[in-house]
C-alpha cells in the first residue's frame, strides 16, 4: 500500500520521472497482463491494443504474448509516442486498489464464508479468448461466475484443468467440411504461475489407481480477486500417455474422461488441502467434477475419525450441485471396471465395497447393469441441487424423479437458479459510454437494480439507433475480414477473396445465429424451405441477411453435415453475399456477433436448451432475441421485449415439432420482425423497433446478469451449505 501511495503522490509531469518508481512501465504492464481483470476493463484493453493494433489482433488479444515482443526500452519509446504513461499508471493503480478492497456487497452478504471460501469446480473456464481452456457455453458460464464473484467480493476459489491444446480450432475446407486443428498453447504466454504448497514449493498432487499413480501439477491464474487453480498432468513422473491426459478438452475415450475427472475432482480437493485452503462450500458446476465429494469424505473420515456415513452426511451438507444437461444421454457414465481401476484405492480408504461405491452413482443401487452416473452422484451427495432455468428445473425434476420415488414431482429437491452473464465482459464499449451519459452515476456498481435500467427510456432514440448502427458496421467489417481471410486460406481465387470484402449491407436486417452444432439446436431450421428463405432474403424493399458461426464436436458427423450445408449456401447465387459463415466460433467471435447483429436467433427443440446465455449477452447491446420459448427465454419473454417462436408446446414426434416451429418462425419473421424493422418514421428511425430494444434492455439486463446469478447462489445455496444461515430453495 505504501508503495502505491508513493506512486500516486508523484507529480505526473515528466515521463522520465516514472523511471525512478519501484516498478518500471514494463513491469506495470506485465502486472496488468497477468491478472485477467484486464479482460473486462475497456480502458486496459484499449491500452494494450494501442501498443500495436495489428499484432494485438494477430496474437488473439493476448497481452503477455504482445509484451514479449517488446523490450522495456521499446515499450518506453512506444508509450512516449502515444502518451500512454498516465493511462498505464492509472490502470495499474486501479488494479491495485481493486485487489486491496473487499466490496461492500461481499462484506454484507457473504461475510460468513470468510476464511472458508466456496470451492467452485468446473471442467472448463471461458474467461477470455486468449486462454483457450473452454469449449462453449458451460465454460463461459464458469468464467462469468468467477468474474462476478470477484466483483461482488464473494470468497471463492475455482478449480479446473489446464489443457495445453485446449479445444480445437475450426477450419472449413473448399467443400465446407469441418477440420479440427489442435495448437499447443505456449504456457509462458498465459497468465499463470505455479501454485505453491504450504511449504512454499510448487505443488504436485498424487492419486493412486489400480493401474499406477497419477500426478498433476497445479497452476494459479488470477481472475480479479478470484484465484483459479488448474491441474495439469504433464509432469515428469507420469507415464507418457498420462502426460497427455489433460492436453485436450473433450478429447479421447471414456477412460481418458474418467481420468480427467479424477484429476479435476480428487486432485482438486488434494490441491486445496496442500495449499491450506479449507472450503466451506463445494460447488460442483456440472457432474464432471463430482468425484471431489468422494475425496472430501475421505478427508473428513481421516481428520475427524468419522464413519463413512457420518462423513458423507457432513460433506453433503456443504455441497452444492448444479446440473446443466436436460437429455439423459448427455451425462457421463462409467462402468464397474473403469470405476474400480480408478477408485479402488480410494474406495478402500473409504471402507466401502465396490457395490456400495457403484450404488452412489446409480438410480437403483442394487441394479448391477446400471453404470455409474456422475449426475446421480452429484444429486445424491449434495444437499442443494439446482437446474439453470425455471423450465430446466421442471425438466430436471421429472428426469430424476425416480431417485425419490416416494415424492411427487414438485417435492423433488432440485431447485433452479437461472444463468446470467457478466455484464462488463459482454457490453460493447460504445453502449457502455451511452449508458454512462444517461444512467445514474455509479450505475456499474448497481447493475442488479431494475431501477437503474429503467433509465434506458430516457435515452434519445436516435442516439441509441446510431450507436447500434456503429456497432453493426464494426461487426460487418469483422465478418468481411474473417471471411476473406478464410477464402484466401482455402486457396480460392483473387476475385472470391475480393468479393468477400464487400459482402453484407449495414442497412439490411441482420440475423445472427451461432452455437454448437448439436442436432437439437436445429441450426438449419430456418433452411427448411430454401425458396421461401431466398424470397425473403432478396425482397427488394425489405431484404434480410444472416451470419452464422459454430463448431461441431469432432466426432459429430451429423453436426458437421449441418455446417457443410450452411457453408455451401454461399455458392448459391440467391444467397451469395447475404449469408456468411464465420469459422472458429469463440468468445471473440461471439462478442462481435452479439454486439452487432439486429436479431439473435435461437431455435432449439424445446425443452432441450437448459438455459442458453448468448441471448442474454445480446440483450445488453440492444440486440433483439428471436427464439423458441426454451431455456432462459421461456421465463424472459413478456410479449414486447423481443420475439417468440411457437407457444412453448411440443409434440411427441420431433418431425411434427420441427414442422410446426418452422411454420411459426416464418410467421414471426414475415409478420412481426421484418415489418417492425423496416417501419421507419419521418426521421428515418424504426421507432417501434427501438422501443422494443429499450423494453428488452430494461426488463432483462439486470435479471439475467451473472451478478444476480451469483447473488442467488449466495443466498439460496452457499450460506446454507456453509452452515451459517438456513435458507430455502423452493423447487417451485
Ligand atoms: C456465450 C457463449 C456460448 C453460450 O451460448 P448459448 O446461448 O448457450 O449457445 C457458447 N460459446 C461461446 C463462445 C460463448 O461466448
Amino acid at each position: 500500500m505504501s508503495q502505491l501511495e508513493m506512486v500516486s503522490h508523484q507529480p505526473q509531469q515528466s515521463p522520465y520521472f516514472m523511471g525512478f518508481s519501484a516498478e518500471t512501465l514494463y513491469e506495470k504492464c506485465l502486472s496488468l497482463a497477468k491478472n485477467l481483470w484486464w479482460s473486462w476493463q475497456p480502458e486496459v484493453i484499449n491500452l494494450f491494443r494501442d501498443l500495436d493494433p495489428i499484432r494485438w489482433r494477430q496474437l488473439d488479444h493476448n497481452p503477455i504474448a504482445l509484451l514479449s515482443e517488446f523490450t522495456p526500452e521499446r515499450l518506453e519509446l512506444r508509450a512516449a509516442e502515444l502518451v500512454l504513461y498516465s493511462r498505464i499508471n492509472q490502470a495499474y493503480r486501479r488494479l491495485k486498489e481493486y485487489l486491496a478492497e473487499i466490496p461492500p456487497w461481499g462484506k454484507t452478504h457473504a461475510g460468513v464464508l470468510g476464511s472458508k471460501p466456496v470451492a467452485y469446480f468446473s471442467l472448463e473456464f471461458g474467461v477470455h479468448e486468449s486462454v483457450p481452456i473452454y469449449s462453449g457455453g458451460l465454460g463461459v458460464l464458469s468464467g462469468d461466475h468467477i468474474k462476478s464473484a470477484s466483483g461482488l467480493g464473494v470468497p471463492l476459489v475455482a478449480i479446473g484443468l489446464f489443457y495445453d491444446q485446449g479445444y480445437f480450432k475450426q477450419q472449413l475446407d473448399l467443400n465446407g467440411w469441418q477440420h479440427e486443428e489442435y495448437i499447443n498453447t505456449k504456457v509462458e504466454n498465459l497468465p499463470m504461475e505455479p501454485a505453491l504448497g504450504l511449504d512454499g514449493q510448487p505443488l504436485t498432487v498424487q492419486i493412486n489407481t489400480r493401474s499406477g499413480r497419477l500426478l498433476a501439477k497445479v497452476w494459479l491464474m488470477r481472475v480479479g480477486r478470484t484465484r483459479l487453480y488448474l491441474l495439469d498432468s504433464d509432469v515428469p513422473g507420469n507415464q507418457p500417455e498420462d502426460r497427455e491426459l489433460t492436453s485436450r478438452l473433450y478429447g479421447g475415450d471414456l477412460r481418458t474422461r474418467i481420468r480427467q475427472e479424477l484429476v479435476a475432482g480428487v486432485g482438486g480437493i488434494r490441491a486445496l488441502r496442500a495449499m491450506g485452503i479449507t472450503p466451506g462450500v463445494y460447488h460442483l458446476n456440472e457432474g464432471h467434477s463430482a468425484f471431489a465429494i468422494l475425496d472430501a469424505i475421505r478427508e473428513r473420515m481421516k481428520d475427524d475419525g468419522m464413519t463413512f456415513d457420518a462423513a458423507l452426511r457432513d460433506v453433503a451438507q456443504h455441497t452444492v450441485f448444479t446440473t446443466h444437461t436436460p437429455v439423459p444421454a448427455g451425462h457421463d457414465r462409467f462402468d464397474k471396471n473403469l470405476m474400480e481401476e480408478h477408485h479402488g484405492p480410494l474406495r478402500e480408504e473409504l471402507g466401502i465395497s465396490l457395490d456400495q461405491l457403484m450404488g452412489l452413482g446409480r438410480v437403483e443401487p442394487q441394479n448391477d447393469h446400471e453404470p455409474f452416473c456422475m449426475t446421480v452422484l452429484g444429486l445424491k451427495l449434495s444437499r442443494r441441487a439446482n437446474a439453470v432455468s425455471n423450465l430446466h428445473g421442471h425438466v430436471t425434476r421429472r428426469m430424476w424423479a425416480h431417485l425419490w420415488p416416494w415424492r411427487v414431482e414438485e417435492e423433488i429437491p432440485i431447485g433452479h437458479i437461472t444463468n446470467g452473464v457478466h455484464i462488463q465482459s459482454w457490453l460493447a464499449l460504445q453502449m457502455q459510454q451511452l449508458y454512462d451519459r444517461y444512467f445514474p452515476a455509479g450505475w456499474m456498481n448497481r447493475m442488479g437494480e431494475p431501477e437503474v435500467w429503467q433509465t434506458i427510456y430516457g435515452i434519445d432514440p436516435g442516439e441509441l439507433w446510431e450507436t447500434h448502427y456503429a456497432m453493426k458496421n464494426l461487426l460487418l467489417a469483422f465478418v468481411r475480414r474473417r471471411v476473406s481471410r478464410q477464402c484466401r486460406r482455402r486457396g480460392e481465387s483473387d476475385e472470391a477473396v475480393e468479393a468477400a470484402r464487400s459482402i453484407l449491407d449495414p442497412n439490411v436486417l441482420t440475423i445472427g445465429f451461432a452455437r454448437r452444432f448439436a442436432t437439437y439446436k436445429r441450426a438449419t431450421l430456418i433452411l427448411t424451405d430454401l425458396d421461401w428463405l431466398a424470397s425473403i432474403i432478396n425482397d427488394p424493399q425489405r431484404p434480410m441477411q444472416m451470419i452464422f458461426a459454430g463448431k461441431a464436436h469432432p466426432a459429430d458427423e451429423p453436426g458437421k453435415q449441418l455446417i457443410q450445408r450452411l457453408a455451401n449456401l454461399r455458392h448459391d447465387p440467391r444467397f451469395a453475399g447475404r449469408i456468411a459463415f464465420v469459422e472458429d466460433y469463440d468468445i471473440n467471435v461471439c462478442r462481435h456477433l452479439i454486439q452487432g447483429v439486429d436479431v439473435w436467433l435461437n431455435t432449439p427443440r424445446r425443452p432441450q436448451e437448459a438455459s442458453g446465455t448468448s441471448g442474454q449477452k445480446a440483450v445488453l447491446n440492444g440486440v433483439l432475441n428471436l427464439s423458441i420459448l426454451d431455456g432462459w427465454w421461456a421465463e424472459a419473454y413478456d410479449g414486447s421485449n423481443g420475439f417468440a417462436i411457437s407457444k412453448g408446446t411440443t409434440h411427441v414426434d420431433d418431425r411434427m415439432t420441427d414442422a410446426r416451429d418452422f411454420a411459426d418462425l416464418q410467421r414471426v419473421l414475415t409478420e412481426e420482425v421484418i415489418p417492425t424493422y423496416y417501419d421507419h418514421d419521418i426521421d428515418g428511425l424504426p421507432r417501434h423497433w427501438i422501443k422494443r430494444m429499450m423494453n428488452s434492455i430494461s426488463s432483462l439486463a439486470w435479471r439475467f446478469s451473472a451478478d444476480r446469478m451469483v447473488a442467488d447462489y449466495v443466498h439460496k445455496t452457499y450460506l446454507y451449505a456453509a452452515g451459517g444461515v438456513s435458507c430455502e430453495m423452493n423447487a417451485r
